[in-house]
Order: C-alpha cells, then structure tokens, then sequence
C-alpha cells in the first residue's frame, strides 16, 4: 500500500539549501516536510563531513534535529501527477506527497565531458571520487591525478590528500589570466580569502597546472596513465585514480516536470525564489552555481517566503545579493574552452548507458533526432551525464522531461497507473 503525507511546505533536497529552507519554513509554524534520496541530510558538501566544513554542518544539522519538520530520507520523488503531489520512491514503498507550498532544492552534479578512455575503470568524476573515499574506498598511498575545471577540484585534491592520496598534478582548464581575475576578485570576499589561503597550504607541494586538461587515459583493465595537454604541450603521468570533472550542471529534471521556466540552464525564480510555477519555490544549485553560502541564504529565502513570512526574507536580500555576484564569477572564470570540443575521438563512448560513440551522433542535428536513432541519453541515467555533454560538444538542448524522472520499480510505476486513472490506491 502506498502512505501518504501532507504538508504545508514540502521541502525537496535536504542539502544546505533544503535543510535551510525546511528549518526557516518550520519557525513559521506550518506543517513541514523534508524529503531527500539519501539516508542522511547534508547534501553533497556537508554528508559524511569530517573536514574542514564540519562546524557548519554540525551547527546547521542541529538546528535541523530540533526543527518540527518530517524528515522523509531514502525517498526519491519520480513524478507529479497532478497539481499539488509528487510520487516518492522509499526502499520499500511508494509514497503519495500533497503540498501546498513546495521548495525544491535538488542541487547539482558534475559535468563530464567524453575523451579517449574516460569510460575506464578508476577515472571518476571529482566529487564522485571524494564521495567514494568517504563511503570508506581505500586512497591512502594512491596517485590520483586531478583534472577539469572549477573550484571542487582544489577541494577534492585536499581531501584526498587529508586521507593519504598522492596527488601527482592538479590540471585546470581555465587560463592564469582568468585564475588571475578570481583571485583579485576575492578580495570583495574575505571569508573565501581564508578558505583559499587554508587550501593553499593544503595543497603545498603539489603541482598546478593552468590551460591543461586530460587528452586521454591508457590502461587496461584498469587506469594506469594519463596524457594531458599543458600549454600545447603533451605529457604522460601515470596514476592510479583520474578524478575529473567539469564544473557542475544544476539538476532542474523536476522543475521541468513542474512546469518552471528555466534559461540558460537555471531555474528562473522571483524575489522570494517562487517559480514561474505557482507555490513552487527553488534554492540553491539549480538557481546558479554560487556554492555554500548561497545555498543557504536562497533556502532561507524560500523557507520563508513559502511559510508566509515574506517580510522576513527580505532582511536575506543584501546577503543573497552580494553570493550571486560571486556565482557569475566562478561562471565567468570556469567557463569551458572551446579545444575540449575537440578531445573525443570518433570511436569515444558519449552515452556510457547505451553504448552510445561520438562518431555516431555526429550524423544527427539534435537531441531529439539523437535519441530517436542511436538510444542516447535513454538508458538508466536518462541523459543526466551525456545530455550536458551533448550540449556543450553539438550545443543541443535537452527536449521537454517525462516522468519517472528516475528509474523506478516496476510495482511502483503499476501504483502510479493506478494513481492517475482511479486515484491514489490508498484512499
Ligand atoms: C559531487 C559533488 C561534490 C561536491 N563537493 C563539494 C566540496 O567538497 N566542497 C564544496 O565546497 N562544495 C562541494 N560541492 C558543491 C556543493 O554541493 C554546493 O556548493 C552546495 O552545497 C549545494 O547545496 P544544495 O543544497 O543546493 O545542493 P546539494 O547539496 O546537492 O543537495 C541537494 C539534495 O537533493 C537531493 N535530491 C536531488 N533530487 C532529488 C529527488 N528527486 N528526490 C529526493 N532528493 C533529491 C540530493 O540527493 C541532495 O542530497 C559538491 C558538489 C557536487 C555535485
């Protein structure tokens, strides 16, 4: 039998900033509902934390535990079929959600973009590897050689370090010139200053490498080298792990689903971070990619404005202000480079799904067409890892989201037929 829950404020994404919104929503006294597929709160910076961002997890965690909010973690929301309520997937059930107001804050993932070799063993996406490590994956003594672009690589190379790894190179495709600006940029920002200084000296000793990014890895079975290009230059480091990744791309699945406008990639939100979508608010990653701090303040803005404490939020404005302007610098100085349109091979696999080769989408003129003829982009990760991969290498743009947004078990999907011919099984 599927359950079924009501809420006032349904919070999806118990990041920083769903954690922050459902706890702002929760002091206004209204019925909250927090709901996110991992089994743990955090987000991608703060779950499993025991580095440098610990306080402000245990800080912000707490004041979770203490907030009257309903904490639905291991459930996954798939599907909206009507107005007002979401599907959600739990390890053993399905789950009706009704809502009035809605915060979505699903975060971000990274970018990878297809080169010789990317699909074997031991080359893993930056955060993705970060992650593993701190699942328990063995990394001390380990050389894992770092590349791509974007602030998380110097996070994820402390990290690894932290726990043992050598980190031969750290490779980032962005220019001195451009790293230069940033820099001088920070200094609007003294809080980053001191994260940059403590990641300097974390990461004292290793190489930084500026213009170079991975050409391709060699091994087999497994990783054993990587070719990267450094200033026009090529040279062979052998490794372990390649960590890398380009950047991130927001995740706005559901929001497409719910029908919010979205340009250039982001979810167009108002004043109060409400949606083109009425009562359906977002914070955080899929607004931009501004990091910790705007997370927070837009999900504080969110939690407010959907627990209707409007004139509340707006005392967040200036500091919300003040995070964006650092988000459009990091799109400014991380933006990609035209040469890695260059680095798959005809033979390269874009869509790892389904076996998908750069040289046979070559022959297609958009997404659609893509799809139609060679399978792209539809098997289990629909699209989540090629599709922005297909955008920045042929600029096709993703076509509208059908639901389950995620795979889904089959009985589920059964319910959800059930659900929307005779209405929920339950009731
Ligand atoms: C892989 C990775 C690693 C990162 N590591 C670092 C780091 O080490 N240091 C750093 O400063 N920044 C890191 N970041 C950036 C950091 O995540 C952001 O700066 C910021 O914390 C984002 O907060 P958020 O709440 O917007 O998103 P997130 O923290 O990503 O939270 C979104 C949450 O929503 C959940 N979710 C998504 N869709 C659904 C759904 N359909 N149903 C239920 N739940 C859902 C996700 O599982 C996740 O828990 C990382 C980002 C990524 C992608």
């Amino acid at each position: 039998m599927a359950d079924s829950q009501r809420f006032d404020v349904l919070v999806i994404g118990a990041g920083p900033a769903g954690m922050a919104a459902a706890l702002r929503a929760a002091e206004c006294g209204v019925r909250v509902g927090l709901v996110d597929d991992n089994a743990r709160s955090g987000g991608q910076i703060w779950r499993g934390s025991s580095d440098e961002h610990s306080e402000d997890a245990a800080r912000w965690g707490e004041r979770l535990r203490k907030a009257d909010a309903t904490k639905l973690y291991g459930m996954r929301v798939f599907h909206r079929p009507e107005a007002g309520v979401l599907l959600a997937e739990g390890p053993y059930d399905l789950c009706e959600l009704r809502y009035t107001n809605l915060v979505v804050a699903t975060g971000a993932r990274e970018r990878f973009l297809p080169f010789p070799g990317w699909t074997l063993p031991n080359v893993m996406g930056a955060g993705g590897l970060q992650a593993m490590v701190k699942s328990g994956l063995p990394i001390r003594g380990k050389r894992v050689v770092i590349a791509g672009t974007g602030p998380l690589l110097l996070a994820v190379a402390a990290y690894l370090r932290k726990q043992g790894a050598e980190i031969p190179m750290i490779c980032e495709q962005a220019s001195w010139s451009r790293l230069a600006q940033f820099g001088a940029a920070l200094l609007g920002y003294p809080e980053k200053i001191a994260q940059t200084l403590q990641l300097k000296k974390q990461l004292a000793g290793i190489p930084f490498a500026a213009s170079s990014w991975p050409l391709a890895a060699r091994g087999g079975p497994a990783l054993e080298s990587v070719t990267i290009s450094r200033n026009g230059n090529t040279r062979v480091i052998p490794c372990d792990y390649l960590a890398c990744g380009f950047h991130l791309v927001p995740n706005v699945e559901l929001h497409s689903l719910l029908g919010c406008r979205i340009s250039g990639g982001y979810v167009q939100v108002d004043e109060f971070q409400e949606t083109s979508a009425k009562a359906v608010f977002c914070a955080g990653e899929p607004t931009g990619i501004g990091g910790v701090e705007l997370a927070l303040v837009e999900g504080q803005i969110a939690g407010l404005a959907a627990g209707g404490r409007a004139p509340e939020a707006r005392e967040l404005f200036g500091e919300r202000r003040r995070a964006r302007r650092f988000a459009r610098m990091l799109d400014r100085t991380f933006g990609l480079r035209q040469e890695l349109r260059d680095l798959p091979s005809a033979e390269t696999i874009v869509c790892r799904c389904e076996d998908v080769s750069y040289g046979r989408l070559q022959k297609h003129g958009s997404w659609r067409a893509a799809k139609l003829q060679t399978r792209c982009g539809m098997g289990p990760c629909q699209g989540r890892v090629c599709g922005p991969a297909t955008q920045f290498l042929f600029q096709w743009n993703p076509d509208s989201v059908r639901p389950p947004v995620f795979p889904a078990r089959v009985e589920d999907l059964a319910k959800m037929v059930d659900f929307q011919t005779v209405g929920c099984p339950t009731r």
